[in-house]
């Protein structure tokens, strides 16, 4: 959740509570103006969005209050997604399947299987990405040690 903070999420500032502890509180960041509706969003902000809450629900979150009154969209990291005492901690998405992504995209007039497709295969690469550097770093930093040994024996 720590990477999500001040861009899909307001950051959290810190959580205090009374000595009885009766009453909690928690600081986060001001997030800007909430929404009033999402049409005011443009496609690039309607995209981010839903990327965001994708992450969200990658990370077991899911939101179960999502309404444009819950969305800031006055923020200078783009639109963000606040007020998360409805969310749930325990959420394992299905993807495309999920109903709270469906009726958000819905509400974004985006295509909710295109969009996580989408995101499916950047994460895709990414990790392919990763695993040619690292096949890369195992072959070549052996070979240049060995390399290193000669020219010291030389
Ligand atoms: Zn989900």
């Amino acid at each position: 959740m720590q990477a999500l903070q001040g861009a899909a999420i307001p950051k959290l500032i810190g959580m205090y509570t009374t000595k009885d502890g009766k009453k909690t509180v928690l600081m986060m960041s001001y997030a800007g103006k909430a929404s009033s509706s999402l049409s005011e969003l443009g496609p690039c902000d309607k995209l981010a969005l839903f990327h965001r809450l994708v992450c969200l629900h990658k990370v077991g979150v899911q939101h179960n209050d999502l309404d444009p009154r819950n969305v800031s969209t006055q923020s200078s990291s783009g639109p963000t997604i606040i007020d998360f005492d409805q969310a749930s901690l325990d959420h394992n998405c299905p993807g495309v399947l999920c109903t709270e992504l469906q009726q958000f995209a819905q509400a974004l007039n985006l295509d909710p299987a295109a969009q996580i497709k989408t995101l499916s295969e950047e994460t895709a690469i990414r990790w392919n990405l990763y695993v040619i550097v690292a096949a890369f770093i195992s072959a070549v930093v052996p070979t240049l040690f060995r390399l290193l040994r000669r020219l010291r024996n030389i």
